[in-house]
């Protein structure tokens, strides 16, 4: 048996060594702090939840779905982006339903790219945008965020012909890893630079509610024009705790919604309707229940950032994101520090690395555990003496 060439060029995983690590740190009995995932450790909304009992025992909801989502969940949608952001989209044509973000992210690749067309992916970046690129016979061109350009990619720097024959570009903000955001000022910048090139522009709004500080984040779709080279993914994964119940949606240009639904119309049946309508009362949460999720988080990276300094991180707060990105002490590789901080005080954090090159030499902690764990995981890393000067 031969595995194909497109799954023998992806890298290899990166976090083998860190899982074995963990492993040992148990095997003698420390106690595993992980400040790994990106997954929220609240459960579901309740309003979501009962919506769902209900919605799960109406015969009406157990054959397949519609291929492109129910034209209510696709409207309440359409209406969100309305009322969040004054966008206007025609649910019929500008809005499909996804399996959970990733899944639209994965599988537009297929849409659009053909063997060896250039993707420009931001480094470090989530991982689907690089490894989807290659699954779908594309290379991806780093578009490196660095700390000087407060973690924005920068368009300038990308070579004439690269950018022409750039067929995707990939945004992210609020920034996972960095915790970074962008300005509208920013999306118009890329909105001009993606017309320039003929490039669609694909921007993942994953963590677009989770913000502070009063900070609101734009959708590039706000930008005059952006229809016409714009494609945004929502996902009601991190906004309201449903990591587990895969549900999101695509919305913008006509003609990349309808590209991305043919590709899905062939290979998967769409999503569970009870779960549409759990996801349009979701839409439906009060802003209070939002706003009440960010005070906890806000209140976490303020817990975070105060143990922090007293180790010698001195970092501005993050105003969107659940994820902290900090430098490794001494330049020291992203993996030998944190395999090192887990065989030491159990703590778990997450290689820059593993977010591509420019991620080398940074960390990322995830805000998912309550308070007193992550002074707990402080207090071990000061009795370890592990500080960043
Ligand atoms: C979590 C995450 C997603 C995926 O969300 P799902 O809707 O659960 O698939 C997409 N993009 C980024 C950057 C994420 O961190």
């Amino acid at each position: 048996m031969k595995i194909s060439e497109r799954l023998e060029k992806l890298p290899p995983y990166l976090f083998a060594q860190i899982d074995k690590k963990i492993d040992d740190a148990k095997k003698r009995g420390i106690d595993i702090i992980s400040l790994g995932i990106g997954d929220p450790d609240k459960p579901t909304l309740t309003n979501i939840v009962d919506k769902m009992a209900k919605a799960i025992t109406e015969p009406k909801n157990h054959d397949y779905p519609p291929y492109q989502g129910t034209s209510d969940f696709r409207k309440a949608s359409a209406d969100w982006m309305k009322k969040r952001f004054d966008v206007e989209l025609d649910y019929d044509n500008e809005v499909l339903a996804l399996i959970g973000s990733k899944e639209g992210l994965a599988h537009v690749f297929f849409a659009f790219v053909d063997r060896d067309d250039i993707v420009l992916v931001p480094d470090p970046g989530y991982p689907v945008y690089k490894n989807a690129t290659i699954l779908a016979g594309g290379y991806a061109y780093n578009m490196p965020l660095l700390k000087e350009n407060k973690f924005l990619p920068d368009f300038d720097k990308i070579p004439e012909d690269i950018a022409k024959k750039a067929k995707l570009m990939f945004l992210n903000y609020p920034n996972n890893p960095t915790g970074a955001v962008a300005t509208l000022d920013f999306y118009k910048k890329a909105v001009e630079f993606a017309k320039k090139y003929d490039i669609l522009i694909c921007n993942d709004q994953a963590y677009c509610e989770m913000t502070y500080d009063n900070y609101k984040a734009p959708s590039i779709l706000q930008v005059e024009g952006a229809k016409d080279i714009a494609i945004e993914f929502y996902s009601h994964s991190k906004s309201y705790n449903m990591t587990g119940w895969r549900l999101g949606f695509a919305c913008g240009n006509k003609e990349a919604i309808n590209a991305l639904g043919i590709i899905k119309n062939n290979i998967d049946s769409g999503v569970f309707k009870a779960i549409q309508e759990a996801g349009i009362e979701a839409y439906n949460t009060p802003s209070e229940e939002i706003e009440k999720l960010n005070k906890m988080y806000q209140k976490r990276r303020d817990v975070a950032q105060s143990c922090l300094a007293e180790l010698g991180w001195e970092i501005e707060p993050t105003l969107g994101t659940f994820y902290l990105w900090l430098p490794t002490p001494n330049k020291m590789s992203s993996s030998a520090f944190c395999e090192m901080v887990i065989e030491k005080t159990g703590v778990v954090l997450v290689p820059g690395l593993g977010y591509g090159q420019n991620g080398e030499g940074y960390f990322r902690i995830a805000l998912t555990k309550e308070e007193d764990v992550l002074k707990e995981a402080f207090k071990r890393l000061k009795e370890a003496n592990i500080r960043f000067q």
